[in-house]
């Protein structure tokens, strides 16, 4: 199926849904930067691997490491969810391209964590590399709608249960590259 998108002043309009302004970019820098300061204090003297969740993680992963000085390695994964609905499919796919992980310390970096099953996955995939430690950073939690336990240590923001898009968060493909965040109405 063809996207239809349109632009107004104060919302967006992709294929018959309406998505408006939530979360701006100034505030995702200044976030981002808060967490950067605290990881630069947790990992002194370490040098932690990101582990960067593809496709979305990318942007908060770029803007993240803009601000780290402490040396870094950066792998990558890709766990697919959706297809182009607005729910989870509750099925995890990982195509996981990083090994050499034993005895170092990780850093998932996500975009979103919505029932956290997805990074249920991940982390019990990454921990047969028998890592150090992991720590889970995302940009966007919605915490309310979590089916499983998980610590995370560094988060951006606690939304509501609602499907979000902008920073690397899309709907059918669109949406990704939008530099803020803005909410299904
Ligand atoms: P979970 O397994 O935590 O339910 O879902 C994680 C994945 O679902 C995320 O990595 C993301 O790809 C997708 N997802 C969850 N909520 C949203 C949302 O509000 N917007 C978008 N675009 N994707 C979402």
């Amino acid at each position: 199926m063809e996207t239809s998108v349109r632009f107004s002043k104060n919302y967006l309009m992709i294929n018959g849904s309406k998505f408006v302004p939530f979360i701006k970019y100034r505030e995702i820098r200044s976030k981002v930067k808060e967490i950067a300061r605290q990881i630069q204090i947790d990992y002194k003297g370490k040098i932690p691997v990101f582990v960067v969740v593809l496709n979305g993680g990318i942007f908060f992963a770029t803007e993240l490491m803009k601000h780290l000085s402490i040396p870094l390695r950066v792998e990558t994964l890709k766990a697919k969810s959706y297809g182009n609905e607005m729910y989870t499919s509750g099925k995890v796919q990982l195509f996981l391209t990083c090994d050499d992980l034993e005895g170092r310390d990780l850093i998932i970096v996500e975009d979103i964590i919505d029932t956290g099953l997805t990074m249920k996955t991940i982390i019990s995939e990454l921990q047969k590399y028998k890592p150090n430690s992991i720590e889970i950073a995302t940009l966007l939690l919605k915490r309310s709608n979590l089916k499983t336990d998980l610590q995370v240590k560094y988060c951006g923001f606690e939304i509501p249960n609602k499907f979000v898009i902008g920073f690397g968060l899309d709907y059918a493909e669109f949406g990704r590259n939008l530099k803020g965040i803005y909410i299904l109405e």
